[in-house]
């Protein structure tokens, strides 16, 4: 990365009312990523809050299902709120907290990042707004209450299309006019410099663990790291120690949606274009005219209309792969996971399940995939019944 960009992606696209703000997070930054104190905080927090390091659990049933590569995974799902998510969030309330900020703003789309951004609050002490579109509001009314009972505020935003890519636009917009006490904790790797950066580093323990853990169980890397991407945080933190593994293969898996050759899709990569949006340049899901596209996706996590700015650059040089799965492959890869290991993951985390069910049989049992589990399944269960067919009560 240099000055901000990856390639021709990232950089800061943003009013000069925000400047300010993305100035003060930049130089504290600096300041405290290599302190010594900082990091022994967070790695304390880490481990007796998040209940890290997470395991790296190897997949006996599923392997000798599949009859190829040896698949662990890696179990973000065990983490405290259920998710990677919370990586991120302690990293920068911490940061928040030594920068003498007393507020945390975050917005949400179906509500992991907003419980994780309360949650953190509420350790820290600290006051926490939440911008939820208000479709999103209704949709995922368990996590408006969670994040209440939390101690947090909701805002449901009403412009635009009211969901997740609205909530941004608004947190920025409140960013902008309270910079003072304030802290924007966004929940992926995106926007202006330097949040993909920060978001990538708070993340990239996955990997860091997983090649510790690999190296311990099997003395060497893994052929494959696969992980789901949404904005991509959960898959940057996966690939990012094995970069400079030019064996290691990093493949991110998209949400297709009904499809990448319908409408009803948020595969990015596969279907998006070059563009300038949430404070980056990356590729975007847009419209004939470059308006940014209504996306779809069964998986609430993985429907942003974009992809951070890395992962285009990692996509443009080639050395990462980003792979469509659709709604209907991740759903049976839901079914299989917890027929055949007894985990329910994340509809989310079920995409990269699914592009791992389709290679592993054509690899050798002395290959090794490792997929990372970016959350637990408990908040999906209502909605596969209901795309199943069956009305269950939530
Ligand atoms: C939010 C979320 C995602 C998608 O976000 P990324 O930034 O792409 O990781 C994936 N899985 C789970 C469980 C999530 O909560």
């Amino acid at each position: 990365m240099i000055n901000g960009r990856f390639g021709i992606y990232g950089g800061q696209y943003i009013p000069e009312t925000l400047m300010n703000a993305v100035i003060e997070l930049e130089k504290a930054y600096d300041h405290y990523k290599d302190d010594p104190g900082f990091n022994r905080e967070l790695t304390e927090l880490f481990n007796e809050y998040a209940g890290r390091p997470s395991r790296l659990y190897y997949a006996a049933r599923m392997t000798k299902d599949l009859g190829g590569a040896k698949i662990y995974l890696k179990r973000e799902d065990l983490n405290h709120t259920g998710a990677h998510k919370i990586n991120n969030v302690l990293g920068q309330a911490l940061l928040a907290k030594k920068m003498g900020k007393t507020r945390l703003i975050a917005e949400t789309g179906a509500g992991q990042h907003g419980v994780a951004t309360a949650t953190a609050a509420a350790l820290m002490d600290m006051e926490c707004i939440v911008f939820m579109g208000e479709e999103d509001t209704v949709r995922q009314a368990l996590n408006v209450y969670r994040m209440r009972l939390l101690g947090a505020e909701v805002i449901p935003v009403k412009t635009g299309t009211a969901t997740l890519k609205d909530a941004v636009s608004e947190a920025m917009r409140e960013w902008s006019s309270r910079v003072s006490d304030t802290h924007y904790c966004l929940g992926s790797v995106m926007g202006p410099h330097p949040f993909p950066a920060i978001v990538r580093d708070f993340q990239s323990v996955i990997s860091r663990e997983i090649k510790e853990q690999i190296l311990e169980k099997e003395g060497r890397l893994p052929d494959a790291v696969l992980a789901c991407v949404g904005g991509g945080s959960n898959a940057i933190g996966s690939f990012y120690h094995f970069i400079d593994d030019p064996d290691v293969r990093l493949i991110g898996c998209e949400a297709a949606g009904r499809g990448i050759d319908t409408l009803e899709t948020a595969a990015t990569i596969a279907t998006g274009k070059l563009g300038i949006f949430h404070g980056m340049k990356s590729y975007f899901c847009q419209d004939a005219d470059g308006q940014i596209a209504p996306v779809y996706s069964i998986s609430a996590g993985l429907d942003y209309p974009g992809i951070g700015p890395e992962h285009a650059y990692l996509h443009d040089i080639g050395r990462a792969e980003y792979v469509p799965v659709t709604d209907e492959e991740a759903v049976q890869a839901f079914e299989y996971l917890a027929r055949t290991e007894g985990i329910i993951a994340a509809i989310e985390s079920a995409h990269a399940v699914a592009h791992a069910m389709k290679i592993a049989p054509y690899l050798s049992p002395d290959q090794i995939i490792v997929i990372t589990i970016s959350g637990r399944g408990d908040k999906d269960c209502a909605a596969i019944a209901r795309y199943r067919g069956e009305n269950i009560h939530e």
